[in-house]
C-alpha cells in the first residue's frame, strides 16, 4: 500500500531531519512541537523481558546490544526506512553521513555511544540515541528503546535509579502520541507485568497500548497463554502478540535472523496451544499490525502536521527575511545586490537632508545660527579703530601723506577687512561638513538592509565619508573664492560717495583743495586729526557691513551648491565607479558577513527547506488518498 508507506515514510523522514538538524530536545520549539505532533512507538518493559529483542525481530537484523541485567541504558530512537534495492545500512544521528553496513558494528557503536554519556557505569542517561534503518526488508517505523524497568538498584547503581528509569520512560510514553509497546514476558504472571502496570497508568483506555508476551517457549511445561492472548487475563483494545524471540543460547550461537523468523512462525504453526491463532502471532505480524495503526493515527493527524509546518514556514520565511536572504554567488548578481544595497543606504541619507529624516535642518542652523554669529563677531571694532586705521593709512600714504581721500589706505584697510570673512567662510563649510558625515554614520546606523554586512557597511561610509573630503574642499575653494572676488573689486558706488564728504569735511568751500595750495594746508591738520581718521574707520566698516550682508547670504549658496547638493547628487559616484571595476572575488569579500549572522541564517534556511519539502510531501499523501 504505497500511501501508508509514504505516510509513515513522511515522518520518518521529518523526524529523521530533525535529528539530522540536532534540533529535537535543543533550542527549536517548532521541531519539538512538531517532532511530538508525530506518533511514535516505544517499548516499554521490565528489564530483560525482551524489549531489545522485540526490536530485533521487527527490523530482521541483529544490531542491539542485548543480554542480561541493565544493557539498554539511553532510549534508541530507531527510524526504520524501506528502501527499494541495495545493501542495508544504518546511519547514527551523531555521526552523520557514515553508512554502517556491518550490523556488529552498529551495536558496538551503540554500547560506545551509550558510554560514551553515561560512563562505564550501569548509570543510565535520558540523552537518546538516533539511529536509522534502511532495509527492503523493513516497514517503516519509528520504534523508541527504552531501558527496562526495575524494581531494586544493584551494586554500582545509585538508590535513585529504579525512580530514574521509571522517570525517563513515563516522559516517553505519557505523550498523546506514544504508541506503547508493553513487553510482558509469558514466563511471569501477567499480573506482575511492570509494562501493563505502567501502560494502564498513562494511557488507561488501552487505545495506544499493544499487549506483546514474549518467551512463549519458555513457559513451564503444561502451561500457556492462551488467556492472556485472546484477551481474557487483562483486555486491551488491541488484540495481544505472541512472540518468540531468540534465546540466549540462540544469540550466542549466532542463530541467524531470517532462520529465527523461520522458526518462530513454525513454533505457532506447529503448537498445539496457539495454531488457531498462528496467523495473528509471531513479529513479522506484530510489525505489519503497528504499521497499519500508525497510518490510521498520522492520517488523522494530517491536518495539525500541516498546520504546525506551515506555521514554522511562516516564521522561518518571517525570520529569513529579519536576517536577509543568501547572497547571490556570481559576481553580476553580488555587484546588483551592492549596488541596491548602496541606493537603500543613499535613500535614508537623502531622506535626512529632504527632511524626511531628521539632521538635514542642522545645515539650516549653521546658516542661520552660527555663521551670522561668526560674522557679528569678527573683530572689526579693533581693526577699524582710530589708531589703527591711522596706522594703515599712514602706511599706505608712504613718505607722501594723501591729499583728498587715502586711496591705498581705504583699500588696505577693506582687504584686511574682508581677510576676516575666510574664517567664518571656512568654518561655514567645515560645520556644513560635520553635519554631512554625521547624517552618513546615522544613515548607515538606520539602514537595516545593510546591517548584515560589517565590511561592505564600512566600506560605504569610507566612501561617503571620501566624497565628502572632496566636497568640502572644492567648497572651501569656492567660499574663499567668493572672499578674494570681494577684495579684488570694490564697489565704485562706494568710491564715488567719498570725495563728497572729503569736501564737506575738509574743504567747506568746495572747491578742489588742489587749486588752492593755502586752503589744502590748513585743511591738511585736519586731515590727519582723529576725527578723520576715525571717519574712515566708519567708512570702511560700513563698506565691511554691506559686504558681510552679501556673504551672509552667497557662503551659504556656495555651501549648498558644493556640499549638499553634490554630497545629495553624487553622494557613491565615485564608489560606483571603481565597484564596476571590481571582480568577483573582491565583491564576495565586500559581501563578507557577520559570521554568527551566516550561521543563523544558514539553520533557518535549512530547516526552511526541510519543511517545504515536508509539506510538499504531507500534500502529496493528503491528495493520494
Ligand atoms: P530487554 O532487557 O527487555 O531489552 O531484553 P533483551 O531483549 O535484552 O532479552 C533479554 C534476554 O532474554 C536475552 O538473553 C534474550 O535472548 C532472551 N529472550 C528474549 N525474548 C525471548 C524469547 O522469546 N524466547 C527466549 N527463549 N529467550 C528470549
Ligand atoms: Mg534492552
Amino acid at each position: 500500500m504505497a500511501t501508508m508507506e509514504s505516510l509513515i515514510g513522511l515522518v520518518n523522514r521529518i523526524q529523521r531531519a530533525c535529528t539530522a538538524l540536532g534540533d529535537y530536545g535543543g533550542g527549536d520549539q517548532a521541531f519539538s512541537s512538531l517532532w511530538d505532533a508525530l506518533p511514535s512507538v516505544a517499548v516499554v518493559g521490565g528489564q530483560s523481558s525482551g524489549k531489545s529483542s522485540v526490536l530485533e525481530s521487527i527490523v530482521g537484523r541483529d544490531f542491539l546490544p542485548r543480554g542480561s541485567g541493565i544493557v539498554t541504558r539511553r532510549p534508541l530512537v530507531l527510524q526504520l526506512q524501506k528502501t527499494e534495492n541495495g545493501q542495508d545500512y544504518a546511519e547514527f544521528g551523531h555521526i552523520p553521513r557514515r553508512r554502517f553496513t556491518d550490523f556488529a558494528l552498529v551495536r558496538k557503536e551503540i554500547e560506545d555511544e551509550t558510554d560514551r554519556i553515561t560512563g562505564k557505569s550501569k548509570q543510565i542517561s535520558p540523552v537518546p540515541i538516533h539511529l536509522s534503518i534502511y532495509s527492503q526488508n523493513v516497514v517503516n517505523l519509528t520504534l523508541i528503546d527504552l531501558p527496562g524497568l526495575t524494581k531494586v538498584a544493584i551494586d554500582g547503581q545509585p538508590e535513585s535509579i529504579v525512580q530514574d528509569i521509571e522517570n525517563m520512560v513515563r516522559t516517553y510514553v505519557e505523550k498523546p502520541n506514544c504508541i506503547i509497546l508493553a513487553i510482558s514476558p509469558a514466563n511471569q504472571d501477567i499480573a506482575t507485568s511492570d509494562a501493563i502496570k505502567l501502560a494502564k497508568e498513562v494511557d488507561a483506555s488501552g487505545e495506544r497500548t499493544f499487549g506483546v508476551l514474549t518467551k512463549l517457549d519458555l513457559m513451564d511445561k503444561g502451561t500457556n497463554a492462551i488467556d492472556v492472548l485472546e484477551g481474557r487475563a487483562y483486555r486491551l483494545q488491541h488484540p495481544w502478540v505472541g512472540v518468540v524471540n531468540r534465546s540466549q543460547a540462540d544469540i550466542n550461537k549466532n542463530v541467524d535472523m531470517i532462520i529465527a523468523r523461520r522458526k518462530e512462525r513454525e513454533y505457532f504453526a506447529s503448537s498445539p496451544d496457539y495454531g488457531h491463532l498462528a496467523s495473528k502471532m509471531g513479529s513479522e505480524y506484530l510489525a505489519k499490525l503497528l504499521s497499519r495503526h500508525l497510518e490510521s493515527v498520522i492520517r488523522a493527524r494530517i491536518p495539525s502536521i500541516t498546520s504546525l509546518i506551515n506555521k514554522s514556514i511562516d516564521e522561518l520565511e518571517s525570520e529569513l527575511d529579519h536576517l536577509g536572504r543568501p547572497i547571490a554567488v556570481d559576481a553580476g548578481a553580488q555587484l546588483y545586490t551592492i549596488l541596491e544595497l548602496c541606493r537603500a543606504f543613499d535613500r535614508i541619507f537623502k531622506e535626512h537632508l529632504d527632511g524626511g529624516r531628521p539632521g538635514g535642518d542642522r545645515i539650516y542652523g549653521v546658516f542661520d545660527n552660527q555663521l551670522p554669529a561668526a560674522l557679528r563677531k569678527l573683530p572689526f571694532d579693533r581693526h577699524l579703530s582710530m589708531q589703527n586705521v591711522r596706522k594703515i593709512v599712514s602706511e599706505a600714504d608712504g613718505y607722501q601723506p594723501h591729499l583728498i581721500a587715502p586711496e591705498q589706505g581705504y583699500r588696505r584697510l577693506i582687504e584686511g577687512s574682508l581677510n576676516y570673512f575666510r574664517g567664518p567662510a571656512e568654518a561655514s563649510v567645515d560645520a556644513v561638513h560635520f553635519v554631512l558625515k554625521e547624517l552618513v554614520r546615522k544613515s548607515m546606523a538606520e539602514c537595516q538592509e545593510l546591517k548584515r554586512f560589517p565590511t561592505l557597511q564600512s566600506t560605504i561610509v569610507g566612501a561617503a565619508n571620501e566624497s565628502l573630503e572632496r566636497f568640502r574642499d572644492e567648497s572651501k575653494k569656492t567660499v574663499i573664492r567668493l572672499v578674494d572676488m570681494e577684495s579684488s573689486y570694490l564697489t565704485v558706488d562706494f568710491f564715488r560717495k567719498l570725495p563728497q564728504e572729503v569736501e564737506k569735511i575738509g574743504n567747506p568751500g568746495g572747491g578742489n583743495p588742489r587749486e588752492n595750495p593755502r586752503e589744502s594746508a590748513a585743511v591738511g591738520v585736519d586731515r590727519y586729526a582723529e576725527g578723520h581718521f576715525r571717519r574712515i574707520g566708519s567708512n570702511v566698516s560700513s563698506y565691511v557691513n554691506m559686504i558681510s550682508e552679501t556673504m551672509r547670504n552667497s557662503i551659504p549658496k556656495a555651501v549648498v551648491y558644493c556640499q549638499v547638493k553634490e554630497a545629495k547628487q553624487n553622494l557613491l559616484n565615485y564608489f560606483y565607479t571603481q565597484i564596476g571595476r571590481k571582480e568577483g572575488k573582491q565583491l564576495a569579500e565586500l559581501l563578507d558577513e557577520d559570521p554568527a549572522l551566516m550561521e543563523r541564517r544558514q539553520q533557518a534556511s535549512k530547516r526552511l527547506e526541510l519543511y517545504k519539502k515536508a509539506r510538499d510531501e504531507v500534500d502529496s499523501v493528503s491528495w493520494a488518498r
